[in-house]
């Protein structure tokens, strides 16, 4: 069989791994590029999106899914598997891709027009993420799907984010099975809302994992949360604003489930907490249909009555109104806004309107990619360009790195451990250096081949 990685390897965003066995083709993901990246998802698959026989999806991220409706409108006709949580949520956040995409297409059409050039159509419409929708076949953790008598897979809990897996794949060949997990993203550990990822099987042969966090071990939760609440204290004493950029999808509502539990600790001061993201709402409403996928503690705040994300100085901003007002507010407000790395959405505004001023903080709670103005600002750029205008960055900026819904290298290490008979390891989706450190903290605690695969590389198993 051949794996071949189109994205997700070191230094490239957009997981997408397509495999062909001697009776199928088939993709793990397929995903949007990201960052440094973004402008690839313009290009053509490598491959005849008509001959690739079905889909596994790992979970919803953009990153993972941003690319099905373009393989769709390509002439995709199989099915794609993924949990009942990924399919409601990957729905969303298509939809949400394909009306940014749409914007984009609009303000660069303005634009080219002025200047008499060409611009490019956006990858797909809302049209077109609705005509995936019958294509999506939903799978619960842990059963297993039979595509032949040779291809066996099952998704297990990743514990990254609501609904999302790492897959167990068997592929018998000339009389030999091969074992294969790809880890999709691996969650933390002890986190709210989602269950800690799951133990994996032991007997596996090949295993392609991501390295995000692979060089460095995260903060405790509890501490982690302690500064975040320092954070906001300390803005307030200053009588200025928090903004927190923030991922629509589980950062957002482990922020809000936080933010929920300071309050009835009576921790959180007299303010006003905006959650002003569209796509979030919409995500945080999703949220409480998926009872099943959370961790005890989750499930019984919900059985006691409670809505885990909510506390009564929560204001939800739909409108683009509402979302105007709130440049108006100079202390006291705690914004949380898209995207998640700064590099479109509302946050935009709101950075242009605080960043500036040495009373207000930005708090980064999350991972920021290469070239995204999110990364800028937390490696310290004095100035930054917003809208077209340079904003200096007077504010005070605060990394949270211990809320990752990413395993940190002692969690990815204890992963691996529980693996038998394993032949080679293969290390994704992270930065070159990163997965330099983690090759070197694998070989030193296992012997086994770790290998660093390019992006197109044939991977012959
Ligand atoms: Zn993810």
């Amino acid at each position: 069989m051949k794996i071949i990685p189109l994205g997700a390897v070191e230094n490239v965003t957009g997981s997408c791994f397509l495999i062909e066995t001697e009776e199928k083709t088939f993709l793990i993901d397929c995903g949007l590029f990201q960052g440094e990246d973004t402008n690839n998802n313009q290009n053509k698959f490598p491959f005849n999106s008509k001959e690739v026989d079905f889909l596994i999806l790992t979970h919803a991220h953009l990153d993972h899914s941003g690319r099905i409706p373009y393989l769709v409108k390509m002439g995709f006709k199989g099915k794609i598997f993924c949990t009942k949580a990924t399919f409601e949520l990957t729905k969303i956040m298509l939809l949400d891709s394909a009306k940014v995409m749409y914007e984009d297409y609009l303000s660069a059409k303005r634009k080219a027009l002025r200047r008499g050039e060409e611009v490019r159509e956006p990858l797909y419409y809302e049209e077109d993420v609705i005509d995936t929708y019958d294509s999506f076949f939903i799978l619960d953790y842990d059963q297993e799907a039979r595509i032949s008598p040779n291809i066996v897979f099952k998704l297990r809990d990743a514990g990254h984010i609501i609904g999302s897996s790492y897959v167990e794949l068997t592929v018998r060949e000339k009389g030999e099975s091969k074992r294969i997990i790809f880890s999709g993203d691996l969650g933390n550990r002890n986190k709210p809302i989602v269950r800690d990822p799951a133990c994996p099987s032991k007997d596996i042969n090949y295993l392609f994992i991501e390295s995000t966090y692979g060089d460095r071990e995260h903060k405790n939760f509890q501490s982690s949360y302690n500064e975040f609440k320092s954070a906001i204290l300390e803005t307030f004493q200053r009588g200025g604003n928090v903004i927190i950029p923030s991922f629509a999808l589980e950062r957002t509502q482990e922020l809000l489930y936080l933010f929920r539990e300071m309050y009835e600790k009576r921790e959180l001061p007299p303010c006003r907490v905006f959650l002003d993201s569209p796509l979030a709402i919409k995500a945080t409403n999703l949220f409480a249909q998926y009872y099943d996928y959370f961790d005890e503690e989750t499930k019984r705040i919900y059985e006691s009555g409670k809505n885990p994300f909510y506390f009564p100085y929560l204001i939800l901003t739909s409108s683009v109104e509402d979302s105007k007002n709130i440049n108006n507010i100079k202390e006291r407000a705690i914004i949380i806004a898209g995207s998640g790395m700064c590099n479109g959405g509302r946050i935009l505004h709101h950075l242009k309107h605080n960043l500036w001023s040495e009373k207000n903080s930005i708090i980064f709670t999350g991972f920021q990619a290469k070239g995204t103005l999110g990364r800028k600002i937390v490696d310290g750029e004095k100035y930054v360009y917003i809208y077209g205008e340079h904003i200096q960055v007077r504010a005070k900026i605060y990394t949270i790195n211990g809320f990752s819904s990413h395993a940190d290298k002692n969690i990815l290490l204890n992963f691996i451990s529980h693996l038998t008979n394993l032949k080679k390891i293969f290390l994704i989706h992270g930065e070159r250096e990163v997965m330099l450190q983690f090759k070197k903290f694998i070989e030193n605690s296992k012997t086994v081949d770790v290998s660093i695969p390019k992006k197109t590389e044939d991977i012959i198993l």
